[in-house]
């Protein structure tokens, strides 16, 4: 069973009608019920405007795997709490950055870069294009699936470069995007997935939600949390 703490920012969703009617009970909400309709994944909500955001050392011990969905407040986000993720994730953690949490704290610290991207809403078709068929995240996925209306996501995407490039998209205006794509932080396993916008019924399509779910899988971790203590240590050779 894997244990997954969907966070979400949830304020898009109080402050616009618009995103109510689309996502009336929050966007977390939404990939929580996704992720549940694996019986071998049990996912629980977290959101920013709980103390600690959801996010206190019991939550993060109990998580196998932390989904993050963030936009309009990323700044919002304790500097503490921040530390906290980037702990657990090195530890082991396995970590799931969602669309426009591009430019969240954790994922910014995790990749050391600007994480930025040229961007349109005009609800454009996107074409998600299968890279690796045979990746775990991408299993059930045809060779590429279409999203009718997306925001735009362009290159240069400012990231490292990825450890495996799963998906690239397309969009009716012209642009291409690295839009799923892994790495590896410490003991932690990172995918960074774009698809999702808060205007947009993205979280109901059936090709994201198993993706979403896939990617629970990929990320769940295999070995013993990881817990650096930088030890003094004694010597091996000629101890006594
Ligand atoms: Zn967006």
């Amino acid at each position: 069973m894997t244990r997954v703490t969907v966070w979400g920012e949830n304020v898009h969703e109080s402050t616009s009608d618009r995103v109510r009617e689309v996502y009336p009970d929050g966007m977390h909400r939404v990939i929580a019920d996704a992720l549940n309709e694996d019986s071998n994944i049990r996912a629980s909500t977290a959101t920013l405007q709980e103390p600690q955001h959801g996010l206190s050392d019991e939550v993060l011990n109990k998580t196998d795997v932390l989904t993050w969905w963030g936009h309009c407040a990323h700044d919002q986000v304790s500097d503490e709490v921040v530390e906290r993720v980037h702990a657990r994730v090195l530890e082991g953690m396995g970590l799931i950055v969602l669309h426009s949490g591009h430019y969240s704290k954790i994922f910014k610290r995790l990749m050391g870069t600007s994480c930025s991207l040229c961007w349109r809403e005009a609800g454009e078709k996107e074409r998600v294009w299968v890279c690796q068929p045979s990746h775990p995240i991408a299993q059930g996925i045809d060779r590429y699936f279409e999203i009718p209306n997306a925001e735009m996501y362009g290159e240069p995407f400012g990231i490292p470069v990825p450890e495996e490039q799963v998906f690239i998209s397309w969009f009716a205006g012209g642009e291409v995007f690295r839009s799923g794509a892994t790495w590896t932080r410490g003991n932690g396993k990172v995918f960074y997935f774009r698809p999702g916008h808060e205007t947009y019924p993205i979280y109901y399509q059936a090709e994201v939600r198993r993706i979403l779910r896939n990617a629970i899988h990929w990320a769940t971790p295999t070995t013993p949390r990881w817990v650096d203590e930088a030890p003094n240590v004694e010597k091996v050779e000629g101890a006594e």
